[in-house]
């Protein structure tokens, strides 16, 4: 029951002439069994809501833990809102690991964010030495940890597992890697919030996420969609959000 979910994260790329180019070839046809989400830069919110189709959600990817204030180069959930944006990324590794945001704080904006009445995208996600210390489970529980006492409301909330050694690597998760992971943190949900947020919550795989391999992954049966990077901005796009048929 949980619907497949594909969302593209620009991360600092584009203007609006390329956005021009990125709504035409999201005029699709994308498939009507994925909910479809774009992240843009901050500054292009406005512009890519009112050029993208309806169908395409808009995501800004990150935001402050306050409603307004004395917070220099910082945006609100509710300036989002107000441009008629719905969602939020937050906690993205390179949020996490460029520019150092703790656990803390990222629960902090995820439960602001949901108190502000959006849609989430936490990320999480374990580095090469913690994947390769055998430290994946002990990482990614405990980022699930420290979002869990913000979450209000599960039901607006898309869990994206990102390995961080995958991003922007070309070096894929592959789908039992993935699965293994996906399947894991759906457990933690069934023992530490309860069933009906397990079945119900998608969790989306991010990291090298490509037309060639979306389609083998997009058939593991606890990888609920993808989080795009670079691929988000070809007309490639496409195929990912279709791998679902
Ligand atoms: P790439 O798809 O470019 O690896 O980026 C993944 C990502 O970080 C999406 O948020």
């Amino acid at each position: 029951q949980r619907k497949f979910f594909v969302g593209g994260n620009w991360k600092m790329n584009g203007d609006k002439a390329s956005i021009d180019g990125i709504v035409s070839f999201m005029k699709g046809p994308l498939s009507p069994n994925t909910e479809v989400v774009v992240g843009c830069p901050q500054c292009y919110l406005m512009y890519t809501r009112q050029n993208m189709p309806d169908n395409v959600g808009v995501a800004a990817q990150n935001c402050y833990k306050s409603a307004k204030g004395a917070f220099t180069g910082e945006i609100s959930p509710g300036m989002i809102k107000d441009l008629g944006c719905e969602w939020v990324i937050l906690g993205h590794s390179e949020r996490r690991h460029v520019f150092n945001e703790p656990d803390q704080l990222i629960s902090e904006k995820v439960g602001h964010a949901l108190e502000s009445g959006m849609k989430v995208i936490p990320c999480i996600g374990e580095k090469l030495d913690e994947r390769e210390g055998n430290r994946t489970e002990e990482v990614v529980f405990a980022q699930m940890k420290a979002l869990l006492p913000n979450i209000s409301d599960w039901s607006r909330v898309v869990i994206a597992y990102e390995p961080v050694w995958a991003i922007g690597t070309g070096k894929t998760a592959t789908p039992d890697q993935a699965q293994e992971v996906h399947a894991k943190l759906r457990q933690w949900l069934r023992k530490n919030v309860n069933d009906q947020v397990a079945d119900s919550t998608r969790i989306i795989y991010g990291g090298s996420v490509s037309p060639s391999n979306c389609e083998e992954l997009a058939k593991k049966g606890d990888i609920d969609g993808f989080l795009v990077g670079g691929a988000s901005l070809k007309p490639d796009f496409v195929k990912i959000i279709n791998a679902r048929g």
